[in-house]
């Protein structure tokens, strides 16, 4: 089974993607993970996309998509996975489609998270106290916010015109919101 799971920062995709890899038992495929462990690594796409990351801007489609199909062609992701944090643009979104398609495994899901705003913003400015992610400040915060809105928020309505949008309302208790997704997949 290959799902997407999109939202907002702050809306809980990670809690819920680690509940749901486990559900499901399908591989992690974390755009974010993988750009952090290449700054990590200090390896040249990750000194390039750092620069990106630190003013919570997306990373260039080419450089992502790069990094994408290296790692799509891994055995462990032949049966499936959960695309976290990817496609962000409407040409990753077109990129990963085309991939899906030349191996005949196409999407089976897109799962949405959607949250208000100033909740999404509190949640985020809690973590980055317990986190210290780099790109958790309060301005890159709203910066992180603006691009979901411009550049990814775009892609739903993308999947929506190709009935594969479940869309969860993510303002629920953890285990409120992950009975939501599984069963609005399994009405799939
Ligand atoms: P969050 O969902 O909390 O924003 P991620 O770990 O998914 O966190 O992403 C962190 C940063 O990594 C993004 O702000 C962006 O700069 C970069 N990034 C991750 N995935 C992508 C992607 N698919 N395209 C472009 N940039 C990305």
């Amino acid at each position: 089974m290959f799902l997407v799971f999109i939202g907002p920062p702050g809306a809980g995709k990670g809690t819920q993607s680690k509940r749901l890899l486990a559900h499901l038992r399908i591989p992690h495929f974390s755009t974010g993970e993988m750009l952090r462990a290449a700054i990590e690594e200090d390896s040249d796409l990750g000194r390039l996309a750092g620069q990106y990351m630190d003013g919570g801007r997306l990373v260039p489609d080419d450089v992502v998509m790069r990094l994408v199909l290296e790692r799509l062609s891994l055995p462990k992701y032949a049966l499936g996975c959960l695309f976290d944090g990817f496609p962000r643009t409407i040409t990753q979104a077109q990129a990963l489609d085309q991939a899906l398609q030349d191996r005949g495994t196409p999407l089976d899901a897109v799962i949405e998270l959607q949250g208000f705003e100033r909740e999404l913003i509190s949640r985020m400015q809690k973590r980055a106290i317990t986190e210290q992610r780099a790109d958790d400040t309060p301005a890159v915060i709203a910066q992180r916010m603006e691009v979901y809105k411009r550049q990814t928020a775009p892609l739903l309505s993308y999947y929506e015109q190709r009935g594969l949008l479940h869309s969860i309302n993510a303002m629920g208790s953890p285990d409120e919101v992950f009975s939501l997704i599984t069963a609005s997949l399994a009405t799939k």
